[in-house]
């Protein structure tokens, strides 16, 4: 394996859902393939915030990125940034959000949809806007980014899991549903990937409330689980539960990259994950 690594960042996934319901994810992790940890996510637990905190490592109190209405671009570095800064090449099919943090703002239906630009912080970019955006396409977007541009980074962001959260609770059939579909789309294309040499991380921003909300501090709306495929990390599951905080230098160390500034630096429970080199 090298420091290529892919980010499949499912939006409202909550940690024992998925633990439930990831059944292929969670064979890797019992056949000592994939590690898995719970993270605690950031406040407020809402989506735009906590695209930001992952991607760039900073608290929404000081990145000023407070709510979801918050529509403007992003002032800090970002994973997209590092990547570029360091030579490699970044792409991402993801909820327009993520274009009007790091790329333009506010977003532009008529021009912005494909984005294909070397000079962009995001270089190479398929951004969708309805939440009902199928999954098994938005993962195809992602994947066609894959074979086009063969990007060193690659962050996948759907949105099914959050959407049908939002309409019928995370304890419903159709939730739970969403999250078994997204294991089968993942089981078909995780072993590409492997063998194509990328490190695979998936995780997500938030949780979900059984009334179908979040925003709030309860662990339903907070915690989400971290999958990690990497010869860096052992291949285990961790108990201690990881502070969302840490994502993004955690991703700069998978890529083999210098953190940012402001990103914090990876205290031992974090360092005990990876694997000596
Ligand atoms: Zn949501």
């Amino acid at each position: 394996m090298s420091n290529k690594l892919i980010i499949v960042m499912v939006d409202g996934m909550r940690d024992d859902m998925a633990r439930d319901s990831l059944g292929y994810i969670e064979h890797l992790v019992d056949s000592g393939l994939a590690a898995r940890t719970t993270v605690k996510s950031e406040l407020p637990s809402l989506s735009r915030p906590l695209y930001e905190v992952l991607l760039t490592g900073t608290p929404s109190s000081e990145n000023g990125i407070t709510a979801n209405s918050s529509v403007r671009m992003s002032g800090q570095e970002s994973l997209f940034h590092l990547t570029k800064e360091n030579g490699m090449v970044n792409a991402s099919a993801s909820y327009y959000w993520v274009s009007e943090l790091y790329n333009r703002a506010p977003f532009d239906f008529q021009h912005d949809r494909e984005q294909k630009n070397p000079e962009n912080t995001i270089q190479h970019g398929k951004f969708y806007w309805e939440d009902d955006y199928p999954d098994s396409h938005l993962l195809m977007d992602g994947e066609i980014l894959r074979q086009q541009e063969n990007p060193d980074f690659l962050y996948i962001h759907s949105m099914n899991v959050d959407d049908t959260g939002h309409k019928f609770g995370s304890n419903s059939k159709e939730y739970r549903n969403k999250i078994l579909r997204m294991d089968n789309y993942l089981s078909e294309l995780i072993p590409l990937w492997r063998k194509d040499g990328y490190q695979i991380v998936i995780t997500a921003d938030h949780g979900m409330s059984e009334w179908g909300l979040h925003g709030g501090t309860t662990d339903e709306e907070r915690m989400v689980p971290l999958y990690i495929i990497s010869e860096s990390v052992k291949k285990s599951r961790f108990e201690s539960v990881m502070p969302q905080i840490l994502f993004a230098p955690l991703m700069c160390r998978l890529l083999e990259i210098p953190k940012s500034a402001k990103m914090k630096k990876l205290p031992e429970s974090v360092m005990s994950m990876l694997e000596k080199k």
